[in-house]
């Protein structure tokens, strides 16, 4: 018997599909890849890693436009900052009963758990999901199976509902005990590979979720550098670090404006995009100077070229005074 285990990295997931494959079924891990991934791998667990560890495959699957469109407009509304977890959900188990039979498989595992995210784990949103899903009685929640009707791979003795767990609530006491028995050490904190439970980030979306909308192009650029609003139609993103620098000259596009400082001046890269005014080059040199390492100065030459004219300009600017600046600041 197969079936196939969606694997975020987290806990849950991995602990759900180890469980299942103990019981002598044989499990595809499915990893599906957001654009709202962290950008940073530090600290992230490798989820192939993962699977490889439990014995069993990974299939990883991009969700592109189609997730987009559901941060967009959630049907189900968002969770505590920009993270529509249900819609999310449904989106995934739907993909995922999709390739069912192309991988021979009879059923779905996850790792949900009764009562442990109050907006996505609740009795209602786990019947919800499931109808919209479209995977009722072929989703097995192994981690709390035991509080939740009977399906079907356990109707078919496929798995052992005696085997299957019973836990529920916010407390993952039990879940770090089975992991320990298990022997599972690598995963990954609650939520922590998702940048739509991230509050600062959450901002940053809303901002261009207002003003002009969200694409695939723009999204990318929220994962980079300080953001400033000049105008609705205005936006300056200034690196943070060597990293960002790069990054943002890489996701420049044509009719962008990338500042950087002279030879002489140490100090970040930065992207101006938008309808942009005479004014705004001017507001945004005053901007990115602020973070340049000035010594004594107040002010410093900037370098600006309009992507992808290979020509370059320079600007006299001044730094901008605290107060102004966190007029801008996203
Ligand atoms: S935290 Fe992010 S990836 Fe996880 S269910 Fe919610 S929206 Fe989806």
């Amino acid at each position: 018997m197969k079936a196939l285990a969606l694997l975020s990295g987290g806990l849950d997931s991995i602990l759900s599909a180890k469980v299942v494959k103990d019981l002598g079924v044989e499990v595809i891990g499915l990893n599906f890849v957001i654009p709202f991934s962290h950008k940073n791998k530090n600290g992230l667990v490798d989820i192939a890693e993962q699977a490889r560890n439990i014995g069993i495959e990974l299939i990883k699957i991009n969700l592109g436009e189609e997730f987009l469109q559901i941060v967009r407009k959630p049907r189900h509304g968002y969770g505590a900052n920009v993270n529509p977890c249900i819609d999310c959900k449904i989106l995934m188990f739907k993909k995922a009963k999709e390739l069912m039979p192309e991988q021979g498989a009879s059923f779905l595992i996850s790792g949900e758990v009764l009562g442990q995210r109050p907006m996505s784990q609740n009795r209602k949103s786990l019947k919800l999901i499931e109808q919209e899903a479209g995977v009722e009685g072929i989703l097995l929640r192994s981690l709390c199976a035991k509080l939740m009707p009977e399906t079907l791979p356990e109707q078919k003795r496929w798995v052992e509902r005696n085997k299957l767990y019973a836990f529920n609530g916010r407390s993952r006491n039990a879940q770090f005990e089975l992991a320990e028995k298990l022997g599972i050490k690598e995963y990954q904190g609650p939520a922590g590979g998702c940048l739509l439970t991230d509050p600062e980030f959450g901002k940053r979306l809303r901002d261009l979720k207002k003003h002009s909308g969200l694409d695939m192009d723009s999204v990318k650029l929220l994962k980079y550098g300080r953001h400033f609003r000049l105008s609705s139609e205005v936006k300056l993103v200034v690196a943070r670090n060597e990293e960002e620098c790069v990054e943002l000259t890489r996701l420049a596009q044509a009719g962008d404006y990338i500042f950087y400082p002279d030879a002489e001046t140490a100090g970040p890269t930065a992207m101006l995009r938008g309808k942009i005014e005479l004014v705004q080059i001017q507001l945004s040199s005053d901007i990115i100077c602020r973070y340049f390492d000035l010594k004594n100065s107040n002010s410093s030459a900037i370098i600006y070229r309009i992507i992808p004219q290979p020509e370059e300009k320079i600007i006299q600017a001044t730094k901008i005074s605290e107060e102004e600046l966190v007029k801008y600041r996203i």
